[in-house]
């Protein structure tokens, strides 16, 4: 059998310590920086990671996680499986550029989460006219510069089975993974090719087979294996799963000629032992969470690896999944205390983690007592830390009773809230207004010290007044004010949280050249301030119209934060909550009559496995719930969801007992307005009636089409008109003509009733 290895990472963050390749893509398709520039900025990126990765003494490395934009959208082009509209771009790198981002004449494919995290993917679309067809160009080129600098290289690829499910069937029903066996042969031809190239070892990725997946698709998924590892020439194959258990797919594909296993021991909790085909495999333990920012306690991960040892022919020890999630290393961080600091562990230290596991492992705990030492001492200081327990805050929540905080009767709200005096389809927006190159700059200036804190905050409030004067001018009957001091909604909520801490330098890619700076939740939640009233009340004062305050929910503020690993995610949740109510409260004693609290991920979070959704969304509404039933009937309560695949949700987003939902649907075609009936759900709703994510501004008969449409679903009483998201990554202009043909529209419709 070809050597097997002892420490290893799944994958590896790829768009730069310093967003390097960020940068460089951008400048590329700005057209200032050649093709040349741009490879040579991607080569040296892989060049300087894998060194590292080496040096800190890892013995097999992944190679071929390196991407321009996204390694879904690799894996298509090294199936051939891009879509026919860019297939007539020559030019290969332009070609997978148009599919990633469209071009003036071609739509991109569209993007969706990967799995349960923050990254998003882009989707391929699989035609029954596709033609599959191998080009292994990409992952063959990272392997031939990995063997040149004498990198222990392991080339990585996504699987068939999880490539097949994740793509979307165009112009079939059919499930696109009864096509699979169209695939393998081209997976033969690629271990030939790695064979031949030199790889020891592939590690081909199926996460997909982690989710609940039915007995036919398991054996599916076995059957490929069974094919894959008859094969003689190729790589000993890595099947690497992440993001939870495999469930009864483990017993499946242990039972494939497949040399070796890698499994997430962080989410998931297979019985390994009760495997015995693994008594034959090499199984890569992920026990380094690779997805959260905490240290490993060491002695529990060598116990794990230690009853592993049995159930295992020979062990490795690895992240759970790759380390694409979090930021590089806690090096570039400036801000933290030097306890908080020594709870941390960001991607390098996670690698050193791995292989001080491995050499606890391979040579004793004894060789690298040290490290087990100071993790212990660090662990213990955080368990003692006083910022981890807030009497206060825990005092409130013992208190709450275990039912779901609940308002009055909505038909009682409703009346209260009456004083409103609002019309029928009453018009609104989301929360953001273009971010101008004015706040950009006012930020920026803020930032280098250039401008004091009064001068920014009244450049922000030049930018609220004039939001609110578009507003009245354009005759919108809900305002908002604009967003232009937040720029980003969790952040922006975090900062002033007691509790969670944010990072100078810990980007992490969310798609393409996209990348963001989730905070760190790691004590008690506590407000000690208000965070929005000033603003909002600010943006109230310059009108006679309703201004609607802006809030992020307790489930998108964590889903979009590296959460505590150390209580359960509802408590934390709760604690955010309360803050949240606090806020509300405020809003409301400083004479704002409407709030909205934003959830956006409230479906990202839906846990992987059915089994496990609904202690999910149960806290989930809790939270929510929580968070807002603190005001008076008479403040009306919004909420705001915008993705597109409502099903498993839809009860819940009943049970918010939000006055207003408004929600994206002008993608979706209204089809949740149906589905919000079914489940009975009889408040305000706002389905999208435009697209915001698209530039083109839609034209007054477009939106009444839409409007009357909706009418047909609901009752006049209960609609309301508002494009699908926020604003802010749109241009003014076309802001303001589409906002002014949504009124014009509502206008219409209105005369109608
Ligand atoms: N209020 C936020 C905005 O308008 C909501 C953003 C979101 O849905 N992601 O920008
Ligand atoms: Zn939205």
């Amino acid at each position: 059998m070809t050597a097997t290895f002892t420490a290893t990472v799944l994958g590896s963050p790829r768009i730069g310590p310093n967003r390097e390749l960020k940068k460089a893509v951008e400048a590329y398709w700005a057209g200032r920086l050649d093709r040349a520039g741009l490879e040579a900025a991607g080569a040296e990126l892989r060049r300087a990671q894998w060194s590292q990765l080496r040096e800190a003494g890892l013995d097999s490395i992944p190679v071929g996680t390196f991407s321009y934009y996204d390694h879904v959208l690799d894996t298509a082009v090294m199936l051939g499986a891009l879509p026919d509209r860019v297939a007539g771009i020559a030019d290969p790198l332009d070609r997978y550029f148009a599919a990633a981002r469209g071009t003036d004449t071609v739509a991109p494919l569209e993007m969706t989460k990967w799995f349960d995290t923050n990254y998003h993917y882009l989707v391929p679309e699989i035609t029954p006219s596709t033609v599959f067809a191998l080009d292994a160009a990409k992952v063959l080129d990272e392997l031939a510069q990995a063997r040149t600098l004498g990198v222990p290289a392991r080339p990585v690829v996504l699987g068939p089975v999880t490539f097949l499910l994740l793509s979307k069937a165009v112009g079939s029903d059919a499930p696109l993974l009864d096509r699979v066996d169209e695939l393998v042969p081209l997976y033969v031809e690629l271990f030939g090719q790695l064979a031949a190239a030199g790889a020891q070892w592939v590690q081909v990725d199926e996460p997909a087979l982690v989710a609940d997946r039915t007995p036919e698709e398991i054996a599916v998924a076995r059957r490929v294996y069974d094919r894959l590892s008859a094969v003689p020439e190729r790589p000993a194959i890595l099947l690497a799963s992440y993001f939870g258990g495999l469930g009864d797919a483990l017993p499946a594909l242990a039972a494939t000629g497949v040399e070796g296993l890698a499994v997430d021991l962080v989410a998931g909790s297979d019985a390994l032992a009760s495997v015995p085909a693994l008594t034959r495999k090499h199984v890569v333990a992920g026990v380094v969470d690779g997805r959260n920012v905490w240290r490993t306690d060491l002695d529990a991960a060598l116990g794990t690896l230690g009853t592993l040892l049995g159930s295992a022919g020979t062990l490795a020890v690895s992240t759970s999944c790759s380390l694409l999630h979090v930021p590089y290393t806690l090096d570039a961080e400036t801000g933290f205390d030097a306890a908080l600091r020594s709870w941390l562990a960001f991607g390098s230290e996670k690698v050193h983690e791995v292989v001080t596991l491995a050499t606890a492992l391979t040579r004793g705990r004894d060789a690298v007592e040290d490290e087990f030492a100071r993790a212990r001492a660090a662990a213990s200081a955080r368990r003692a830390d006083a910022r981890l327990y807030d009497g206060t805050v825990r005092a409130r929540l013992d208190a709450l009773t275990g039912s779901k905080p609940t308002r009055s009767p909505a038909a009682q709200r409703r009346r209260a809230q009456s004083a409103l005096r609002l019309p029928a389809l009453p018009t609104t927006t989301i929360g953001s207004y273009p971010q101008t190159a004015q706040i950009r700059i006012a930020r920026a200036a803020l930032r280098t010290g250039e401008i004091d804190e009064t001068e920014y905050r009244a450049r922000m409030r030049a930018e609220i007044a004039d939001v609110i004067a578009l507003q009245e001018e354009l005759g919108l009957d809900v305002l908002v004010h604009g967003e232009p001091e937040r720029n980003d909604m969790v952040q922006y909520f975090a900062e002033q949280l007691d509790g969670f801490c944010v990072t100078d330098n810990g980007w992490v890619q969310s798609y393409g050249s996209r990348c963001v700076r989730p905070p760190i939740l790691y004590g008690d939640v506590r407000r000690p301030d208000p965070m929005t009233v000033d603003w909002i009340a600010y943006a109230q004062s310059l009108t006679d119209r309703p201004v609607k305050g802006m809030l992020t929910g307790p489930v998108t503020i964590l889903a979009w934060s590296f959460v505590r690993d150390d209580q359960p995610l509802a408590e934390s949740a709760n604690q955010v909550a309360l803050a949240i109510q606090d806020e509300t409260v405020d809003l409301q004693g400083a004479g704002i009559r409407i709030i909205q609290v934003d959830e956006p991920a409230l479906r990202e979070l839906l846990p992987l496995r059915a089994v496990d959704r609904p202690a999910y969304l149960d806290w989930a509404v809790g939270a929510f719930r929580l968070a807002t039933s603190g005001v008076a009937d008479s403040t009306q309560i919004h909420t705001h969801l915008c993705y597109s695949e409502f099903g498993e949700v839809i009860d819940a987003i009943a049970e918010l007992d939000a006055d207003v939902t408004s929600i994206e649907a002008a993608r979706s075609h209204m089809e949740v307005l149906d589905d919000l009936n079914a489940v009975g759900f009889d408040l305000g709703v706002g389905p999208g009636v435009y697209d915001i994510h698209s530039p083109r501004v839609p034209s007054v008969a477009e939106i009444e089409m839409s409007l009357r449409k909706a009418l047909e679903a609901v009752p006049a009483e209960r609609l309301w008109v508002n494009p699908d998201c926020g604003l802010k990554t749109r241009g003014r202009t076309e802001v303001e003509a589409s906002l002014h043909n949504l009124v014009e529209a509502a206008q219409l419709v209105r005369a109608d009733l």
